[in-house]
């Protein structure tokens, strides 16, 4: 009988480990720092500015995203991760949080609170696009939505929300573009003109624009592509088909902004990739924004048809997305300093079986009574144990050995000067919290 040779199995010392899919990251330890200093400051200004949180789901019905971000978007016709769930039809992972908000406000009758409904929210995000810097399939976004009132005062408070939030984190010359798109009225008649203009430059026009021309011509300004970008600039401007009632809500937004000391640049060309935008519509741009990248930190607008469009009734409202992974870029590219999470209290030593078993009850003590302890029971050595309470800059360490157990006592060390000083095990608690007072400038 011929020998066969056995196929290499997938656990077997050589097999190509598995990786991460393309566009999908691991958020590591290293990273945390920068992500609960933005979230924590993110609800900090959700509470600030008297937002709710709300949690929608990740997985959503298809038929959400396609009616509310338009069929001929990018992201539905391009992005969406989706899939057919038996029973349950085509269902996609959210590419945004906006639509699934709109969807909630009408799902829980929302109509009937005290208007406007005030909304947070953070969470992943999905869009299928090619990976690149700046650019992933998983990302994550925090948001606010105002919904329910049509005033300008609301765009110019989430604008400023968003403006403030960068302020406080210390990003410099990030630059606030904003726009207004009109309502469907003025913007239909824009978009004639539009694409009469881009009709005499088809020829000039990337493959991805002839499309766009057929199908959503205002997307033609969405174009980042470099050969494109000359023949945006001499676009009409929407600014100008703007009708007197759309023309006045912009002027009353801009008229806040100046109020309220926030400088933005007007920018006729921002249209933003989602269709369901009416009226004020703007983005935060870093410091260098690289010609063709992506690299909008965040945006957002008013969608005053959106509700309406998803089966509820006719209500405005707006909001805005801030998209985590690129602000954390810049915190570092910038250099920022961002707050350093608080390290141990204090480190927990043992040496010998006795004393072990006495630390695990003591380390439970501890952890009651708040005081944050590091260990490392499965070490024996006292001299790795003190090593690594150095690495972790603690100010004490808890000694326990055989003699201390015999004793009934426990040492302190000062990690700083080496003294050690020895304590009655029952007081362990107290001396501790008498020195970390002590330490912190607070009551004895
Ligand atoms: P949008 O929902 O398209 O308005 O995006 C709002 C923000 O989310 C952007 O300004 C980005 O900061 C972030 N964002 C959008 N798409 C991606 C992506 N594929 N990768 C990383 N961040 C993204």
């Amino acid at each position: 009988m011929p020998k066969v040779k056995a196929k290499k199995e997938k656990n077997q010392p050589g097999a190509k480990a598995v990786q991460t899919l393309r566009g999908f990251k691991d958020i590591l330890p290293a990273e945390q720092p920068y992500w609960s200093y933005i979230r924590k400051l993110a609800e900090s200004f959700a509470k600030g500015y008297g937002f709710s949180v709300i949690e929608p789901p990740i997985l959503e019905e298809a038929g959400l995203f396609a009616r509310a971000i338009g069929k001929q978007t990018d992201i539905v016709e391009k992005e969406m991760f989706s899939f057919v769930d038996q029973g349950e039809g085509a269902v996609v992972l959210r590419p945004e949080a906006t639509a699934s908000i709109a969807r909630a406000y009408i799902t829980h009758g929302m109509v009937s609170l005290p208007q406007p409904v005030k909304l947070y929210y953070w969470g992943p995000m999905f869009r299928r696009e090619r990976p690149q810097s700046g650019r992933q399939r998983q990302f994550h976004q925090f948001g606010f939505e105002i919904l329910g009132d049509s005033s300008p005062v609301i765009d110019a408070q989430i604008i400023a929300l968003v403006h403030n939030f960068y302020q406080q984190i210390g990003l410099e010359q990030f630059s606030l573009q904003v726009n207004s798109l009109g309502c469907p009225n003025c913007r239909q008649i824009y978009v004639k003109e539009l694409t009469n203009y881009y009709r005499s430059k088809r020829r000039l026009l990337c493959e991805d624009c002839k499309q766009r021309l057929a199908k959503n011509p205002l997307r033609l300004l969405d174009c980042k592509k470099p050969s494109c970008q000359f023949l945006k600039a001499e676009a009409p401007q929407i600014i100008d088909w703007l009708d007197d009632d759309c023309k006045n809500h912009f002027m009353k937004v801009v008229e806040y902004l100046d109020e309220l000391n926030i400088s933005y640049k007007l920018n006729p060309q921002l249209v933003r990739g989602l269709d369901y935008y009416t009226r004020t519509v703007f983005e935060v741009w870093p410091k260098e924004v690289k010609e063709g990248a992506q690299s909008a930190l965040a945006g957002g607008g008013r969608y005053d048809g959106l509700i309406e469009l998803l089966g509820g009734r006719d209500t405005p409202a707006a909001g805005a997305a801030i998209g985590v992974e690129r602000t954390i870029s810049q915190l570092k590219q910038q250099e920022k300093q961002i707050p350093l999470e608080t390290a141990p209290d204090v480190f927990l030593a043992q040496i010998g079986d006795q004393a072990k078993i006495k630390a695990l009850l003591l380390f439970e003590q501890l952890r009651q009574e708040d005081i944050q302890a590091a260990e490392n029971f499965a070490k024996d050595s006292l001299k790795i144990q003190l090593e690594l309470a150095n690495k972790l800059k603690v100010k004490y360490a808890l000694i326990l050995g055989q003699k201390e157990v015999m004793d009934g006592t426990i040492l302190i060390r000062d990690m700083e000067s080496g003294v050690q000083e020895v304590v009655d095990f029952k007081k362990t608690v107290l001396e501790l919290k008498k020195k970390l007072a002590r330490l912190n400038g607070g009551a004895v």
